[in-house]
């Protein structure tokens, strides 16, 4: 249909409705169904269907400039000339906040900017919606009237659902109809991140959970299209089902977590919304992707952790219904090459796409401390947390490198970038082979300090780093783990055989087996974590072992029948008090009093992860036969810093003045109780921390396997007396509590050590 030659508003016979958007849809139906509706076409629909006396639409040029691109109602000569930088006037804070912005006297808001070519002085009101896609801003929609009015929801609900369309359409009219390469979906992008397991990795990209480009904006028959809704709830309520009983162990706890989760997901507020939006002429697709987006909007702005988890569960189903209504593939069978983009994945989901083969992980929301980030270098497969929207912008098959060791994401790189990777690929196969030199010198540095450099691992098929990396032992065996792949707690003769093998492929090396860890983000399919406000400071790990001891004592069976009369180490998690750690030593001591063949030593430890053991030191000395600090939770509890929130990942550091002070305080009452102590969070693994740990004292080590030997590499090299005096001063200088980080990183780089 041709846009009206002389861009005037008709005397409209009868002023529609206000807020009949069944009116502007059908209109915009007959127009999208030709294929050909213009941005003027758009500008005029929406200034009819919300009886508005103009309209204009601006597109975002090069990422900085908004141009206006089609008016109805203003001067049309203002049309590519009248431009706006993102941030300026009503138009451009619209374009920089995200905001809809409704103004019932624009011209007289602070922000305001006046274009004379516009011809706008006539109007007074505004309602301005930002067109928004792939969490990119591709340009801003408004509409004005004369009269001083504020705009109805529903009015400003029908503008949005425009302007979702209009970003469709600008999407996919792509450099050539818009003539802005800033919308073409070929060009490279590049997303900034944290590293969460390092690596490179070069493959195609695989988004997953992402909105695909929805292929039917409108329907011709609500009601069919509403039918159509409701298949696909009965599916995917169906799949719910059985991913449930596939997953879900017994017990009434996990019973209540799974219908909560039900009684969200499968709420009708937001069903509703979608229905409501079908019956104004969305297709089915397109109104499941509204309500999502209000979703997320309304996600990105709600701190409360257990508020953000209920939306979390209806985003989940929302992708279920997606993939019943066939707009979001299934997850494919094999991954193999293939780079994962996800907005989040708990660490049974990383290990499944793993067994599909996936060659590297981008993650939105995740942070290096998390389970997921563990696992990821455990398993030795490169992962890192993107920028929000990278998820939205991928096309499934776009080439990618996961460049997690410069933080990157780069999506359709260009050739020369490509054969950067190529080299730098190659020169990783050329450190590899240099490292495993190291393999089997003993970690003693140049000062004659021998360091033991322990694994950290939770999965059997980690095991063969032991050899790999010739380690000294198993520092922390993370039980939870296997519990976390296989979906639920083994029994008994399970989980004895698995700690029995482990204790075999040490073939008599040290293996500190830490007790079930769960809760917080390590929850077995199915369990919400309780609705809890603060999980990680929650009813988790061992409080729940000793409220609901069956469980934990089930698992001290199983370790000591594991053991068959060889040394068995066991360490506590998430102690708080010396009561908590005799009442689990007890506990280890009843069961063990039960099995033969005994163990000829029996070990009970504890992790070092609650602040208040460090003010029970004498106690706990005289109790534990040693303490491993885990400085993942010890840190998070220390700067009070959810371990969890990438934003935070970078804002306190180990390499600190106060925690170095409080390893060494913790080395020197070790060592005058005779109590072994080691550092096994993933701070250890870390060269520059680990040579700094050694300058305070700790000469055990525990870390994932892919970190050993650069580590090695780096305390071999190093001279702890020649680096004391300088962390000394450098912990002098950095009594504030920042980071000392980069000096000492510079002094280690000057003394040709690789951190
Ligand atoms: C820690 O908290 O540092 C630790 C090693 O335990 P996890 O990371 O499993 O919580
Ligand atoms: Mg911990």
């Amino acid at each position: 249909m041709p846009s009206d030659p002389d861009n005037t508003p008709k005397r409209r016979k009868r002023k529609p409705k206000l807020g009949d958007t069944r009116h502007l849809f059908a209109a915009l139906r007959e127009h999208l169904a030709s294929g050909t509706a213009s941005l003027a076409d758009m500008a005029r629909l929406a200034s009819d269907g919300l009886a508005a006396d103009a309209s204009v639409i601006y597109v975002t040029r090069l990422g900085e400039v908004l141009e206006m691109a089609a008016t109805y109602g203003l001067n049309i000569a203002a049309v590519g000339r009248t431009r706006l930088r993102v941030g300026e006037g009503i138009i451009g804070m619209a374009a920089s906040s995200g905001d809809i912005l409704n103004l019932a006297d624009a011209q007289n808001h602070p922000r305001y900017v006046y274009r004379a070519e516009t011809g706008e002085e006539a109007m007074a009101s505004m309602l301005a919606v930002p067109v928004k896609r792939a969490g990119r801003t591709l340009g801003v929609i408004a509409v004005m009237s004369r009269e001083a009015r504020i705009y109805t929801s529903v009015e400003v609900e029908a503008l949005a659902t425009v302007s979702m369309l209009l970003a469709e359409i600008l999407a996919k009219a792509g450099a050539s109809d818009v003539g802005d390469e800033g919308f073409s979906e070929k060009l490279p992008r590049r997303y900034a991140g944290h590293v969460l397991s390092a690596g490179i990795a070069r493959g195609d990209i695989l988004p997953y959970g992402a909105t695909p480009p929805i292929a039917r904006l409108l329907n011709d028959d609500p009601n069919a299209e509403l039918k159509r809704l409701n298949v696909a709830v009965e599916q995917a309520n169906k799949n719910l089902d059985g991913l449930f009983a596939a997953n879900m162990p017994g017990g009434s706890t996990s019973r209540d977590v799974l219908e909560a989760y039900r009684m969200v997901a499968q709420s009708s507020g937001w069903l509703s919304q979608v229905r409501e939006a079908i019956s104004d002429g969305l297709a089915a697709e397109t109104a499941v992707d509204k309500v999502a987006r209000n979703i997320r909007e309304r996600m990105r702005r709600i701190a409360d952790p257990y508020l953000r988890e209920r939306l979390a569960d209806i985003e989940d189903m929302i992708g279920r219904l997606m993939v019943a209504l066939g707009g979001m593939a299934p997850k494919p069978e094999r991954a193999d090459g293939l780079i994962l983009l996800v907005r989040r994945l708990g660490p049974a989901d990383l290990l499944d796409w793993h067994s599909r083969g996936v060659a590297g992980v981008a993650i939105e929301e995740a942070s290096a401390s998390g389970h997921a980030a563990i696992l990821a270098r455990a398993l030795g497969l490169p992962a890192l947390q993107v920028d929000r929207g990278a998820v939205e912008a991928a096309r499934p098959g776009d080439p990618a490198i996961l460049d997690a060791e410069g933080a990157t994401l780069i999506l359709r790189p260009e050739p020369d970038v490509v054969q950067v990777y190529e080299h730098a690929l190659e020169a990783r196969t050329v450190r590899a082979a240099a490292l495993s030199t190291y393999r089997d010198r003993p970690a003693v540095t140049k000062d004659g300090t021998e360091i033991k450099l322990m694994l950290n691992v939770g999965l059997a098929l980690e095991l063969d780093q032991l050899e790999r990396t010739g380690a000294d032992g198993i520092g922390l065996y993370r039980t939870e783990i296997a519990a976390l792949a296989a979906g639920g707690i083994p029994d008994v003769a399970g989980q004895a055989a698995e700690y029995g093998r482990v204790l075999d492929r040490a073939k008599g090396k040290p293996v500190q087996f830490r007790t079930l860890d769960l809760g917080a983000d390590k929850l077995l399919p199915g369990e919400a974590g309780g609705g809890e406000e603060n999980p990680a400071m929650g009813w988790r790990s061992l409080r729940v072992g000793l409220d609901r001891p069956a469980i934990l004592r089930r698992q001290l069976r199983a370790l000591l029948l594991g053991a068959q009369g060889r040394k068995l180490s066991v360490m506590f998690p998430m102690v708080a008090t010396v009561e908590e750690f005799r009442a689990a030593r007890d506990l280890l001591e009843a069961e063990a009093a039960r099995i033969r063949p005994a163990p000829e030593e029996l070990e009970a430890g504890t992790m070092l992860e609650v602040p208040a053991l460090l003010f029970q030191l004498p106690g706990l000395l005289a109790e534990a036969d040693f303490i491993s600090v885990g400085t993942n939770d010890l840190m998070q509890f220390l700067f009070a810093a959810d371990r969890g929130t990438p934003e935070l990942a970078d804002r306190y550091d180990t390499l600190s003045a106060p925690v170095l002070e409080l390893l060494e305080k913790l080395v020197a009452a070790c060592q005058e109780a005779g109590v072994p102590l080691s550092v096994c969070g993933e701070a250890a693994g870390r060269p520059l921390d680990a040579l700094a740990f050694a300058a305070c004292g700790i000469t055990t080590l525990s870390m994932s396997g892919n970190a050993i030997l650069p580590v090695k590499a780096v305390l071999v090299e190093a001279d702890l007396n020649a680096l004391r005096p300088v962390l000394r001063e450098l912990r002098r200088a950095g009594a504030a509590g920042g980071s000392i980080r980069e000096p000492l990183a510079a002094w280690a780089r000057e003394h040709n050590l690789a951190v």
